[in-house]
């Protein structure tokens, strides 16, 4: 099997990113502050993506910086200057939601890779054409969508696909939930113009992962739904027979040795399952994956109930 497809991972801080390029990532994701899918918390200012970008030169890596929200038409001159600023700095990619915007950066900064946020939802494979069509180089898959599914898209449609190894699963579609925004819904404009929220995902604030509770009419403690870490993993050997491209690691907000260890795992994986002729034992890496994902529950667990906490408590008692 020939090694092309990729590793992303995590940039929530420079430190993170560098962490992520020694244990073996090919490239890092990054957010632009106030324009990601995430709190300002696990966001870059320009600086802090610029010093990546040169780390990543230097290594011979790449970097996507993250501009997946929804914006307002009045923020469109914001963002132009933005991608004009990471297009002269040799940025690698950047990862949209916006069709218009999509359309916009390959005709103005052909030299920038554009990839569809998971939050666009491209589901069908005429969904993928249109992107296709606009120039797009690569689409990153909804987490809900199957295997077989993905299979499908890459038989038919000639466009760069990309599958988280890690993520929430949302059971809607991660762009098309509204359901933070009815529990928080704030947000202020900064001295350049540039909107924030919170309780928004889409529009650049986070998700509080309300469905991750056990909801009951009376306000109290959220029980967290457990969720299934594993099944991407046993999925992976068919991934590269499908010939996804790019496998995406999440969590700018898990620690910096977490994403580490993460990263080293599925370089590891990802090495000998492309290597031609190799036998690999899956059931030794499932042994290290369990190691593994005990930590990242207890640090996303923790999060989920921070995040779940905020609502909860802000959520009125029923009439
Ligand atoms: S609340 Fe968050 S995790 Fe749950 S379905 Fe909506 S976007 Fe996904």
């Amino acid at each position: 099997m020939e090694n092309k497809v990729s590793l992303l991972a995590p940039g929530g801080s420079p430190e993170m990113a560098q962490a992520a390029f020694l244990a073996g990532a090919d490239a890092v994701y990054v957010g632009a502050l106030g324009w990601s899918r995430r709190t300002a918390r696990y966001e870059l200012p320009d600086q802090d993506i610029g010093a990546i970008n040169q780390l990543a030169k230097e290594m011979g890596k790449g970097v996507r910086v993250a501009l997946n929200t929804n914006f307002s038409p009045l923020e469109m001159d914001l963002f132009l200057k933005k991608v004009e600023r990471f297009a002269q700095w040799g940025v690698h990619g950047l990862i949209l939601t916006d069709p218009g915007a999509m359309f916009l950066v390959k005709e103005s900064f052909p030299q920038l890779e554009v990839h569809v946020s998971a939050g666009a939802n491209a589901i069908n494979l005429e969904d993928l054409r249109f992107y296709r069509e606009i120039g797009v180089d690569m689409v990153v898959a909804p987490c809900n969508l199957t295997v077989e599914e993905i299979t499908e898209i890459k038989r038919y449609v000639d466009v760069g696909i990309e599958v988280f190894l890690h993520s929430n699963t949302c059971f809607t579609y991660l762009g098309k939930c509204l359901m933070s925004s009815y529990f928080r819904y704030q947000w202020h404009r900064d001295q350049e113009g540039k909107n924030h929220f919170w309780g928004s995902p889409n529009r650049g604030g986070y998700c509080h992962r309300v469905c991750k509770a056990q909801w009951s009419m009376e306000k109290g403690d959220p029980v967290l739904l457990k969720n299934d870490m594993f099944l991407a993993f046993s999925n992976i050997p068919r991934y590269l027979e499908a010939g996804v491209d790019c496998l995406k690691i999440q969590g700018r907000e898990y620690s910096i040795d977490l994403i580490s260890d993460i990263v080293s795992f599925y370089r590891s994986l990802l090495d000998e399952l492309t290597q031609q002729g190799k036998e690999v034992d899956m059931a030794a890496y499932l042994t290290q994956l369990e190691e593994i994902s005990m930590k990242r529950d207890a640090q996303r667990n923790s999060r989920t109930h921070t995040v779940l906490q905020e609502v909860v408590e802000e959520i009125p008692l029923p009439l």
